[in-house]
């Protein structure tokens, strides 16, 4: 049996119960070492593939049922604004190429992404033409490098949602969109939050939600609201930081990009994320920035999973020679 016959898709695993994304590859990749912070753009998959791999590889040791290929912001103006000019379609095919490689290693799905281009400006019909033509060259590089399913996401354009929704659904694969807002949840052409929804579902989107730029406190709500209004699955992908009740922006916090440590979730506090949002309905439970594989490994132990298996590092409060006795602290009862 191929590994392809072995896997089951998308919507079958969703059919099944909650299905655990993966966490925030450009922000871990910076912190070590090998993404500029500002541009967060995704030379790394053609500079240092190792690393990029080796990360699919602990989100996927984690507990990561997808591992999203890192073809964030992998467009040609882009790339050529951190001197990385022409790369584009190699960056896509071989961040896809890694992603796919990594998820026949332990059973994960390879998810091809499309995000938001910053050359998208609205009701202006040339550049909806020219997004338009790189959301399709990128959906045919990255379903020939072997995708199982596409991601469109961090979109505060609806318009532009619908652009990336309309050429990854063209492949008959499972498509997953979502929105990120800023301040307020609307799109930034006025659309609120539960017709954003909506109107991506009639676009064709097996699943709908919200990723990045807020934590879990100020996403779930949001994306209980679009599971009320389409009745489809629903995906909830916040950053792993803490943000004040007026601020849900991690962006605009004073700590961003350097400090975000003081800011940074706890495994714990990830975790209690992930079962709050499957008591809330959400079936696609994942995390974005900030989320490092540490904290993809507590979300999926809370959600009554067992990531590590043969490999345990849980840790062992009757082991005498652990020292959770010694220090007295740490243990659960
Ligand atoms: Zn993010």
């Amino acid at each position: 049996m191929t590994a392809d016959a072995a896997k089951r898709g998308l919507m079958e695993r969703l059919a099944d119960g909650p299905v655990l994304g993966d966490g925030g590859y450009l922000l871990e990749l910076e912190r070590r070492g090998y993404v500029q912070a500002g541009p967060y753009t995704p030379e790394v998959a053609l500079r240092h593939p190792e690393a990029l791999a080796g990360l699919h590889r602990e989100f996927m040791f984690a507990g990561a049922d997808v591992l999203e290929a890192l073809t964030f912001y992998a467009t040609d103006a882009k790339l050529a604004s951190v001197g990385f000019p022409g790369t584009a379609d190699e960056v896509n095919r071989a961040a896809v190429e890694i992603a796919r490689a990594v998820a026949d290693e332990g059973g994960a799905l390879a998810a091809g992404v499309l995000t938001g281009t910053w050359e998208y400006v609205v009701d202006d019909k040339a550049s909806a033409a020219h997004v338009r033509e790189i959301f399709e060259r990128q959906v045919e590089l990255q379903q020939a490098a072997g995708v199982e399913l596409f991601v469109c996401e961090t979109f505060g354009f609806l318009g532009e949602a619908l652009l990336a929704v309309a050429a990854a659904t063209a492949t008959g694969l499972p498509v997953v969109a979502t929105m990120c807002y800023g301040r307020e949840p609307i799109s930034e052409e006025g659309v609120a939050n539960a017709d954003c929804a909506r109107r991506l579902v009639d676009a064709g989107a097996d699943v709908v939600g919200l990723n990045c730029v807020r934590g879990p406190h100020h996403m779930l709500p949001l994306a209980r609201e679009m599971a009320e209004a389409t009745g489809v699955p629903v995906a909830a992908q916040p950053v792993a930081y803490r943000l004040p009740e007026d601020q849900p922006e991690f962006g605009s916090l004073k700590e961003f990009p350097f400090e975000l440590e003081h800011v940074q979730l706890t495994r714990a506090e990830m975790a209690q994320f992930a079962v709050d949002a499957r008591d809330a309905g959400i079936s696609l439970i994942g995390s974005c920035c900030g989320s490092a594989p540490y904290h993809v490994r507590e979300m999926a132990r809370s959600l009554g999973r067992d990531p590590d298996g043969e490999r345990t590092w849980k840790p062992d409060y009757e082991n005498p020679m652990s020292g959770f006795e010694y220090y007295g602290a740490g243990r659960k009862s």
